[in-house]
């Protein structure tokens, strides 16, 4: 179809996109994905391609397994190629190529990219132009691995079932185009792929100990099932299980299991929010061996660039979080009703209901009902009794007791009224009407932050004891 190779105008305003299709590829046809599955068409929409190397060829593995025996130093030399393939997936394909969080030399490049074809997880472009689309479209409907749609689809459903290619948020990866290793290993992928995920391991432990079966089984099949396993949970676990400290408006999350299944990927709420930083875990004892491991590569000259972002810049992200956590458990409390909500009432209409019965107290012009509190006052009935129908400013502030900073906040929640030209209250009132300068601090929900010690009903100058006498 000539159609296929028209550049398109995609909703995003980009129009210079000419997506590569076979000849035959029917633009007008609906992509299997588009269809429904029932008990008919369900087979279609399963990748049998990705399905039989992701759980085909471990199923295999296992049943060989049971007849082959294991010895020690193929073990041992499995979990050695485990770390390495691991780190080419960590270290190689998420933080130098997606992220770009530090520049590597040749050598190194070349290790990276061999070890992560060892782990058999599709190329570096591929991979790596996935990636970037999940950070730039997380928990969307473009994040080709949305922990939206289950924790499962985020593990390994996005590979098993066919996904519509229109669907993936497009990003830039002209910079992995321009990158020879990218370029080549892309190209060469099924190659590499056999070399290094099944060749290599087989010959190793073949040749190093005469173990080729052992080698081939557990080095290399059962391996690859495990690193497979190890990096999916970047894209499951890290988006499920653990503390948000940074940011909880999107499902990346950090835990020390996930990092410690994913050789330090577990710190993902951290790396989502600073994902060029070279670290996922900013601590000294968090796990995160492949940062590590790129310090070490630093240290050895094959490593440079190292991207870090300010610590002010991530204790910003952290006191922020903290301080809408603050808030919502903030909101949750009886602070009072608004000051600007209470009725305004006068001296006398204050005297008046007192004295019909009403447990009324004046302190710093903001009337209280008391009358259900009197029994329960700490210091006895009597004190607050004598305070009824007056104004307490002075007996409550040090007169007769210095009240503590909770006794103002439980008084707080009695508030039904303020004294109309009462003290401090009244002025403060007009000004805010007047939309004047008073020092004010609200909370995200808008509600004023009373802070201990700076509740109205405390006045600033201790009353002077003689008040009482
Ligand atoms: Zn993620
Ligand atoms: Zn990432």
């Amino acid at each position: 179809m000539a159609e296929s190779n028209v550049a398109q105008v995609f909703p995003d305003g980009t129009t210079d996109y000419k997506p590569l299709r076979k000849a035959g590829y029917d633009l007008k046809k609906p992509h299997i994905t588009e269809t429904p599955i029932t008990w008919g068409n369900w087979y279609k929409h399963v990748n049998w391609l990705n399905t039989y190397f992701i759980l085909g060829v471990p199923a295999m593995g296992l049943i060989g397994a049971y007849f082959t025996p294991l010895y020690t130093a193929t073990a041992l030399f499995a979990v050695f190629y485990y770390f390495n393939t691991g780190l080419g997936i960590t270290a190689g394909y998420h933080r130098l190529w997606s992220h770009t969080s530090y520049k590597a030399t040749l050598p190194l490049k070349i290790y990276l990219a061999a070890m992560g074809a060892g782990a058999v997880e599709g190329s570096i472009r591929w991979w790596s132009r996935g990636h970037r689309s999940h950070h730039r479209y997380t928990d969307t409907e473009k994040d080709p691995y949305s922990v939206r749609k289950g924790l499962l689809y985020s593990h390994i459903g996005w590979m098993v079932m066919k996904q519509n290619p229109k669907r993936i948020g497009r990003t830039d990866i002209t910079d992995l185009n321009d990158d020879p290793v990218v370029v080549w290993q892309h190209t060469h992928y099924i190659k590499s792929v056999l070399a290094m995920g099944l060749i290599f391991p087989t010959l190793v432990c073949g040749l190093g100990w005469g173990d080729y079966l052992g080698g081939f089984i557990y080095a290399g099949i059962l391996r690859i099932f495990f690193v497979q396993q190890a990096t999916f949970c970047v894209n499951s676990l890290a988006h499920w299980l653990g503390d948000q400290p940074f940011d909880d408006r999107n499902s990346p999350r950090d835990h020390v299991i996930t990092a410690l299944v994913t050789l330090g990927e577990g710190y993902h709420n951290f790396h989502h929010e600073f994902p060029s930083d070279y670290r996922n875990a900013i601590q000294w004892w968090q796990y995160d061996p492949t940062k590590w491991m790129i310090w070490t590569w630093k240290q050895l000259g094959l490593a440079h660039d190292l991207k870090q972002f300010r610590s002010n810049e991530i204790e910003k992200g952290r006191v922020q979080q903290l301080q809408k956590k603050l808030d919502q458990k903030r909101a949750g409390l009886d602070w009072g009703i608004p000051l600007e909500q209470l009725p305004v009432v006068d001296w006398d209409d204050f005297v008046a209901q007192s004295k019909n019965g009403k447990g009324l107290v004046a302190i710093a012009g903001v009337i209280h009902d008391v009358t259900d509190f009197i029994k329960d006052h700490p210091g006895g009935k009597a004190l607050i009794s004598s305070a009824i129908g007056k104004d307490a400013t002075a007996m409550f502030n040090g007169g007769v007791y210095l009240h503590s900073n909770a006794a103002h906040n439980l008084l707080s929640t009695m508030r039904v009224g303020v004294l109309r030209g009462g003290c401090e209250v009244e002025i403060w009132k007009r000004a805010q009407s007047e939309n004047k300068d008073v020092a004010v601090v609200n909370d995200s929900t808008g509600q004023r932050i009373w802070r201990a010690g700076d509740q109205v009903t405390r006045i600033a100058q201790p009353v002077a004891a003689a008040d009482a006498a």
